[in-house]
């Protein structure tokens, strides 16, 4: 079987870089389950719109330059940012979080981080590279033993530090009403391990080595987990872009069993690279 989903390196993750010119990368909306699109509006960082029957769901916000792409594509599939009632963040970094104020002020959502990465997100409110962190305020905080419950939506969040110490991934069921056919979605809350996950990072950060081994632990453990559809984080993280078909309305193509598990355990041996007196080399898999 050809597999069309993979960790893939291109596109390029700009993360903050070219966005003067970010128009070069829009990419419209696309449907990636029966309720939910991707409404980021370009081929880097996704912002997947939930609509639950009552009222939006956010999970991320792409950046502040492109945010007015994230609107046009919300208003092009038939929906008001104005009934957006949660932004869920995975993780503190600025390409995730930096729409959220202007969606915050428009729609009134309540805004939800974990615990661990509010505290990274009041430590770097101030930086300014890869890009600045526009300020926002977080209203609640995830608790990982409750579902985060709207309309037909029960998302179960998961701490799975690393990429952040606090990146969250989200886990969710969505049935297409047409067919009755229920799908498990997914959502890791960072993939990216270089450099966050180097040695030579975590130090430099003070975090300890053992952040990126609970991240090759979580992953193999969640690559366990029944997923029909991956929702990637970031478009090359499932080599998304390829595969947004004719039709951006028909999610069925995203339908990929295998996608998941490949790529959590993809992720994982990237992390056992970067330590290699840690764990055994490739070939003795
Ligand atoms: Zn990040």
């Amino acid at each position: 079987m050809e597999k069309k989903f993979f960790y893939a390196q291109v596109p390029p993750l700009r993360c903050g870089k070219d966005l003067d010119n970010r128009w070069k990368y829009e990419i419209p909306a696309y449907r990636v389950a029966p309720h939910v699109w991707n409404v980021g509006g370009q081929d880097d960082v996704c912002a997947y719109l939930l609509d639950s029957g009552e009222g939006l769901i956010l999970i991320d916000t792409g950046y502040e330059q492109t945010l007015y792409m994230l609107i046009d594509r919300m208003w092009r599939i038939g929906f008001d940012p104005k009934n957006i009632k949660m932004i869920l963040l995975s993780h503190w970094h600025g390409d995730h979080v930096n729409g959220c104020r202007f969606l915050k002020e428009m729609s009134g959502a309540e805004v939800w981080l974990s615990a661990v990465d509010e505290e990274q997100h009041q430590l770097h409110k101030d930086d300014n590279h890869p890009q600045r962190i526009v300020p926002y305020t977080v209203d609640h905080l995830y608790d990982d033993s409750k579902p985060i419950e709207l309309g037909r939506f029960q998302i179960h969040t998961r701490l799975c530090p690393g990429h952040t110490p606090g990146a969250t991934s989200f886990r969710f069921d969505d049935t297409d009403e047409e067919t009755g056919q229920t799908y498990h979605c997914a959502m890791h809350g960072g993939l990216g391990v270089f450099p966050m996950m180097a040695p030579e990072t975590l130090a430099k950060n003070g975090q300890s080595e053992e952040q990126a081994h609970r991240f090759v632990r979580d992953c193999l453990e969640m690559a366990q987990w029944d997923v029909d559809i991956m929702l990637a984080s970031h478009l090359n993280q499932g080599n998304v872009l390829p595969n947004i078909p004719k039709d951006t309305n028909d999610y069925h193509v995203f339908v990929a069993g295998y996608a998941w598990g490949d790529i959590l355990r993809n992720r994982a041996r990237a992390v056992m690279d970067l330590y290699p007196d840690t764990y055994p080399p490739r070939e003795n898999e």
